[in-house]
């Protein structure tokens, strides 16, 4: 089964981050095209080395490949090559065996991959509707364990063990 993992928000705890860093320079966090503005001009090697995972989700992700149960990919949005290579260069160190995937931030994920039967597990609602519109498995993340939400969700990653 083709699983999809998205990463700002999902491996990496950048999303605060970012929106503190909006919220600095007074940009309303609604406005797309002066976040993408923003996040384009942004050091990205030094914000993918400092920031930390979420709930461990390297050695979870590890423990996924390990069950043979998935073909693994990351599937990241960016807004420039640099932070392509950030998160690439951060991705490679970490797991190595795993393919990457960047997606530039102008296009939808469900149109980059054949969504039939595959999973994505994003944080970001947008993607998992457009994802599931295409015929795909979406799966929310989230680690607020007590929220409902549209989707099935999961707040560590070997949870898919479980439901797949
Ligand atoms: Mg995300």
């Amino acid at each position: 089964m083709n699983l999809y993992i998205d990463f700002d928000g999902v491996i990496l705890d950048t999303i605060p981050l970012l929106d503190r860093i909006l919220l600095e320079r007074n940009i309303d966090l609604k406005d797309e095209y002066k976040k993408r503005e923003v996040y384009a001009r942004l050091d990205w090697e030094k914000i993918v080395n400092e920031t930390p995972q979420i709930n461990d989700s390297i050695k979870h992700i590890d423990r996924l490949r390990k069950s043979n149960k998935f073909n693994i990919a990351i599937l990241t949005h960016v807004n420039s090559m640099q932070e392509a290579i950030a998160k690439i260069n951060y991705l490679e160190k970490e797991l190595p065996d795993i393919t990457k995937i960047i997606v530039p931030k102008e296009i939808s994920k469900a149109k980059m991959l054949e969504t039939k039967n595959a999973i994505l597990v994003d944080d970001y609602g947008v993607n998992l509707d457009e994802w599931s519109k295409e015929g795909g498995i979406s799966i929310k993340f989230s680690t607020k364990v007590d929220k409902v939400y549209k989707y099935k969700s999961i707040s560590k990653l070997d949870q898919l063990l479980d439901l797949f």
